[in-house]
């Protein structure tokens, strides 16, 4: 069981991004090899066990999903299943104080944003972002959504590098490089710049005849079917990862992943609250005073009858225990809260009429009060002339 995240990083649960991202580099600078009496493996379990703390409390979104449901809630939305270095994105905010000495440490294998500046090797595609819908049905019960899912795929005929029949020259201009110096006119005299090659366009490579498939791109658009799992319990905007799934990688690079962000449906019955749903019935006058019973449908379909207590108030709640949503991934339910209101008829027939009118003891009786008080003061008044 990995130790509490706002622990790892001595922060308080309510912790701001700055104190986090403070804490983050005073520990990060503290397990430095520099300075640090640790093994290797010791520090790099150390850092790891930082930078995932920091991963997750620094993103509002995944730091509420592990406040409400723990290291359970957010090792689903790690590419396997639990903290790796490629979850890591956080590179940049420590890189000044470990520059290449990180990558070489821990085998380069973290910080998917951390690639090499040279657009002539390997580069992962890009990822991709998509908005599903859901019902709180399949919050209930979880599904397997099937999506088709527009992305780039390397081209097939020229083997994604863009020539003709897969043949490809090294670039003269650049020499294979993929990246040239440029020399500018400034006011401050010339300015040397290395910038990407353009008669390659940074791949270092060229070719005589442009792939007719793909016009030279080296990769061709397809829609593909891709299944993603919706575990039950899915939260608003929880983000689900499907490794491999974006677009194409450059120069023999891996895919980019697909992202499959989860938004939850109104829906005309129910409002979700967390693990719980609310609801209402609408019952009479009488069942209010004297108690009744009334049914409601559940989120599971059933139709099941309530008790609705005597002396219960218009608004008041009932509770039907685990009759809510699940947990994420789990099978404890929260519970159903039934709002009781109750329907005032704008029309009655004369012996409803007549019993209401009974009911109502001070029906037909003139107000008391103030007629007494009138004569009360005339009398005052007649005394007091006396
Ligand atoms: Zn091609
Ligand atoms: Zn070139």
């Amino acid at each position: 069981m990995p130790r509490d995240y706002y622990e790892v990083l001595g922060v308080a649960k309510d912790a701001s991004q700055d104190d986090i991202k403070k804490a983050y580099r005073t520990l990060a600078k503290k397990y430095h090899p520099d300075v640090t009496d640790l093994t290797k493996e010791e520090a790099e379990a150390k850092f790891k066990e930082l930078s995932e703390a920091y991963e997750v409390l620094s993103d509002e979104g995944k730091r509420k999903t592990y406040d409400q449901y723990g290291h359970a809630g957010v090792n689903q939305q790690f590419s396997q299943g639990g903290f790796s270095w490629e979850d890591f994105t956080h590179a940049d905010d420590i890189s000044d104080i470990f520059g290449d000495l990180f990558g070489s440490m821990f085998g380069g294998g973290y910080g998917r944003r951390q690639q090499s500046r040279s657009r002539n090797s390997p580069r992962q595609g890009d990822s991709l972002r998509y908005d599903l819908e859901v019902t709180l049905q399949d919050v209930l019960k979880g599904k397997t959504a099937e999506l088709s899912v527009p992305h780039s795929i390397q081209c097939s005929d020229c083997r994604g590098t863009g020539g003709k029949d897969g043949q490809i020259e090294t670039c003269q201009v650049c020499k294979g490089a993929g990246q040239v110096q440029k020399v500018s006119r400034t006011p401050f005299g010339n300015m040397v710049s290395v910038g990407d090659c353009g008669n390659c366009n940074g791949s270092g490579k060229t070719f005589k005849e442009r792939c007719p498939k793909c016009r030279g791109s080296g990769r061709t658009n397809i829609t593909s079917k891709v299944s993603v799992n919706i575990p039950k319990g899915v939260e608003e905007d929880m983000r689900l990862k499907v490794a491999g799934a974006g677009d194409a990688g450059a120069n023999g690079g891996p895919s980019g992943d697909l992202f499959v962000v989860v938004h939850v449906k109104g829906d005309k019955n129910f409002e979700r609250d967390g693990m719980n749903l609310w609801t209402a019935v609408t019952t009479t006058y009488p069942k209010l005073v004297l108690g009744g019973e009334e049914t409601v449908k559940t989120i599971d379909g059933e139709t099941i009858s309530v008790t609705i207590p005597a002396g219960t108030q218009v608004g008041g709640v009932l509770r039907i225990a685990g009759k809510g949503l699940p947990k994420l991934n789990q099978n404890t339910r929260g519970n159903m809260f039934v709002r009781v209101m109750m329907n005032v008829p704008n029309k009655v027939s004369a012996y409803e009429k007549e019993l209401l009118t009974k009911l109502d003891d001070n029906a037909g009786k003139k107000p008391p009060g103030k007629s007494k008080s009138k004569l009360r003061q005339k009398i005052d008044e007649k005394l007091d002339e006396l």
